[in-house]
């Protein structure tokens, strides 16, 4: 059996989906989609305070190429200098979706994309769950360099990327975002406590438009705690539904 299969029909199974044991006599057909602990922040204190804000007008910036560039020359303080580089984006970045992760791990930070770790991996079969491929979704986090020594990203840390974030996803214009873990949600919602809120929408107003959210468990917690894998599939499933009645 294709791997990808085995992975996906592998992730039904762990949530309680029934599958059949021998592998399907034909591979199947993608067609659901037409056209995309809790690790909630604990802030810890940054030994130097980050730069406030990026010194570009981002308002001006009209193409996602160029608030790469931009952000490939801004000064990120302690976070870039622990970093090798941008983690910007991956998928396609004209789909309705749009998924914001956290921030980049060891993985990340390598190859320059985001969620291209094993946690990247579990993320991309839970999304696959739901018929959505790689050309179904775009792909970027809150914070786009990676914390030094995998720490969790700090409140001003948070604060000094969310203007890149909200410009791109004003120049992305998805119609869905899917916040990936606790400071996915807390950044973009101020609302705490991915346990009571996953799988719950959430307006998200940014430069006048108001986009649904819906946060998700994120896949490391998940690794950690698969019994909570079966309440992650029911807030896929209500993606999904949200995506078809696009
Ligand atoms: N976790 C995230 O939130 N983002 C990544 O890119 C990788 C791991």
């Amino acid at each position: 059996m294709d791997a990808a299969l085995r992975s996906l029909l592998d992730w039904y199974a762990e949530m309680g989906v029934d599958v059949p044991k021998v592998a399907p006599a034909k591979p199947v057909r993608r067609s659901l989609v037409k056209s995309k602990p809790d690790n909630a922040a604990s802030p810890s204190a940054s030994p130097i305070e980050p730069p406030a804000k990026p010194a570009t007008d981002l308002s001006k910036i009209k193409t996602l190429a160029d608030l790469h560039a931009v952000m490939n020359d801004f000064d990120a303080g302690v976070l870039g200098d622990g970093a090798r580089q941008v983690v910007f984006s991956r998928g396609n970045p004209d789909a309705d979706l749009m998924v914001i992760g956290e921030a980049p791990g060891r993985d990340e930070d390598i190859q320059g994309k985001p969620f291209v770790g094993r946690s990247g991996q579990l993320l991309d079969r839970m999304l696959a769950a739901i018929a959505l491929g790689e050309e179904d979704f775009y792909v970027t986090n809150v914070v786009n360099w990676r914390p030094p020594k995998n720490r969790n990203p700090t409140k001003p840390e948070i604060d000094m990327c969310l203007p890149f974030l909200e410009r791109h996803i004003a120049l992305a214009k998805p119609k869905v975002l899917l916040l990936v873990g606790g400071i996915s949600m807390s950044a973009l919602t101020g609302v705490t406590g991915i346990m009571k809120n996953h799988g719950q929408w959430h307006d998200v107003t940014m430069d006048g438009t108001t986009y649904p959210a819906l946060p998700l468990y994120h896949p490391a917690f998940l690794l950690r705690r698969p019994e909570l894998k079966k309440d992650a599939w029911r807030d896929l499933l209500v993606l999904r539904e949200k995506l078809l009645s696009l």
